[in-house]
């Protein structure tokens, strides 16, 4: 049989892996709770378990992986995360893994490897300036240049949910600073918005876009007003960046056409004459798209 790569996606709430080809197709595929309250050994445990089952007497190229946090590329260790997983930061991820696998591993943020895969075989296939944003419990972004992410200073580059946008003005960010957009575009800061204005404090996200799908029009202004401030947000990065492509993930992307269109409207009106035209796009891929990401990084760095 040909060799493979294996995929690892490792979230707060799950761990994936899959087999990936060299021409990016999805083999096997295993997924598992992510024993987030366990600690990292737990967390790295049940991982390289997961790459041995799918792997099995596959002959495997390397593993990429793709996880919560803050990724150091060239140490290949988590710098900073959420405490979403307990004690993540600091995890020598690559050394970890790589132990315990006996194979090569090579390790990026999982916003980073969902654009991989949009770039391989998705929405933004062929492009060499990718923008990539997923908007769910919080705002990421990845950006591409040559098709490779740019992972900046302190590897800390995507942060595009800490952009200043008026809606945010005098809104704490989960990041400690006031008036950025992940403030009032991420799926919770929604949530609270329509908790505040409808007084349906023990409404859940999901309930709360079937509100706005029946017409309810506190909710569709909540998401009308969420998606318009992202809008302006990502034409103020596309402005600096000029991606050929900007592509939108994640929970909050699924809801609907009410937040779609506030979206584009927010980022034609914020875009220079120049760029105009350049109309954020959904994700092709989903949940495939980080194995596949996370795949095709290990094809290139270790195939
Ligand atoms: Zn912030």
């Amino acid at each position: 049989m040909n060799p493979v790569a294996v995929a690892l996606d490792i979230g707060g709430t799950k761990i994936a892996a899959a087999t990936v080809t060299a021409d990016g197709v999805l083999g096997v595929r295993k997924r598992c709770p992510t024993p987030a309250g366990a600690g990292p050994e737990a967390i790295l445990a049940v991982a390289a378990e997961l790459v041995d089952e799918v792997a099995r007497e596959r002959d495997v190229v390397g593993v990429g992986v793709g996880s919560a946090g803050v990724i150091d590329p060239d140490t290949g260790s988590v710098v900073s995360a959420t405490d979403a997983l307990t004690g993540w930061a600091g995890t020598d991820l690559r050394g970890g893994l790589g132990r315990l696998l006996g194979r090569p591993v090579t390790v990026t943020n999982d916003v980073h490897t969902h654009a991989l895969g949009e770039y391989r075989r998705g929405a933004a296939r062929g492009r060499s300036t990718v923008l990539f944003v997923a908007v769910g419990t919080g705002v990421g972004a990845s950006l591409l240049l040559e098709g490779r992410v740019h992972h900046g200073f302190r590897a800390v580059a995507g942060h595009a949910g800490h952009v200043p946008v008026p809606a945010a003005a005098g809104r704490l960010c989960p990041c400690g600073a006031e008036g950025h957009v992940e403030a009032v575009a991420s799926g919770p800061a929604l949530l609270e918005e329509y908790r505040e204005r409808s007084g349906a404090w023990d409404l859940g996200l999901a309930e709360f876009v079937e509100a706005s799908e029946r017409g309810d029009p506190v909710a569709e202004a909540v998401l009308a007003e969420g998606g318009r401030a992202l809008g302006e947000a990502l034409a103020g990065v596309a402005n600096v960046v000029a991606p050929e492509v900007v592509v939108v993930g994640g929970g909050v992307a699924e809801s609907g056409e009410r937040w779609w269109s506030a979206l584009r409207e927010g980022t034609e009106r914020g875009l220079v004459p120049a760029l105009r035209g350049l109309t954020p796009v959904p994700s092709d891929l989903g949940a495939d798209a980080a194995l596949l990401g996370a795949g095709h990084m290990a094809w290139r760095e270790h195939g």
